[in-house]
């Protein structure tokens, strides 16, 4: 496995192994890597046969207050991870590599960032394609893989690959859980033990959504109060949001009469939590 801290020799290695002809993969991540993380990268090496993971602690999607300086950086043992997982590029750039000293071009998707953690986090949405594009054209992959755990992100990253017809597909998977449904994150390591076991109503919510759907009740606001009924079960969660949307245009919808993503995002002490599910009527 190689590791790679310049644009330069990522280039460089990028275009031996297609030469070989062999098809790219990058996984984008801002490490701390954890079994969400693997079972993107093992999809990756699955599917391809070059894989690049980028570890990338991005600041230009975190806003003011937000936990970027202690965001966790354990780079030894994420290389450890990748060498296992059988990645063959590690990209940790500097900062520096990745805007230089003045960046004046950044991508925003319309429309789809405006809702949830858009709403919540001016600028994140603006961050996480800007880095992204930049990814995309340093690397140039063939197949890119995001998680479902963040499934605003996902649609947002699909649509700006479909509408700069960027030459790349992008393999969403799904999202990888604790054994009682907490959606594995690099942010847990912030909560403590009661905390976590708090945090395990975010999943128990979007279960109780699904349910409701199959028991064919469909009405949003009905099912939105139960989901809240339920995340309030723990005094230490403070609700940020619990949506139901269009999976496809991200709008409110009054009830559930297509594919849907329903999405909570919460806080409990120092950690902002976000999961969701997708949820579609045609399932019952
Ligand atoms: P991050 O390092 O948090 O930026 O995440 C990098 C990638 O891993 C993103 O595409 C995330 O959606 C994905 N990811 C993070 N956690 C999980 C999880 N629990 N299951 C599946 N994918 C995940």
């Amino acid at each position: 496995m190689e590791v790679a801290k310049t644009i330069a020799s990522v280039r460089e290695l990028v275009k031996a192994a297609r030469s070989r002809d062999q098809k790219i993969a990058l996984v984008p991540t801002m490490g701390a890597l954890h079994i969400g993380h693997i079972a993107l990268m093992e999809r990756a090496v699955k599917d391809c046969d070059y894989v690049v993971v980028s570890i990338f602690v991005n600041p230009t999607q975190f806003c003011p207050g937000e936990d970027l300086e202690k965001y966790p950086r354990p780079l030894d043992a994420d290389l450890e991870i990748c060498e296992q997982v059988g990645v063959d590029l590690v990209f940790t750039p500097t900062t520096e590599q990745m805007y230089g000293t003045a960046n004046l071009t950044w991508v925003t998707v319309e429309k789809l960032t405006e809702p949830l953690c858009g709403r919540l986090r001016p600028g994140h949405f603006r961050g996480v394609t800007t880095v992204c594009a930049k990814l995309f054209s340093i690397v140039q992959p063939d197949i890119a893989y995001f998680g479902q755990k963040d499934g605003q992100q996902a649609i947002v990253i699909k649509k700006m690959v479909a509408d700069l017809n960027m030459p790349l597909h992008v393999v969403v998977c799904p999202t990888v859980r604790e054994p009682d449904g907490l959606a594995v994150s690099s942010r847990n390591q912030y909560l403590t033990e009661q905390q976590k076991k708090d945090a395990a109503l975010i999943y128990k919510s979007l279960q109780n959504c699904k349910e409701m759907v199959e028991d064919g009740i469909t009405d949003t606001k009905s099912i939105i109060a139960q989901m809240r009924e339920i995340l309030s079960q723990a005094p230490a969660i403070k609700i940020e949001y619990v949506s139901i949307l269009d999976a496809e245009t991200l709008q409110e919808i009054g009830s559930v009469d297509r594919l849907v993503l329903a999405a909570v995002a919460v806080r409990i002490g120092q950690a902002r939590l976000i999961d969701n599910i997708l949820v579609d009527v045609g399932e019952q």
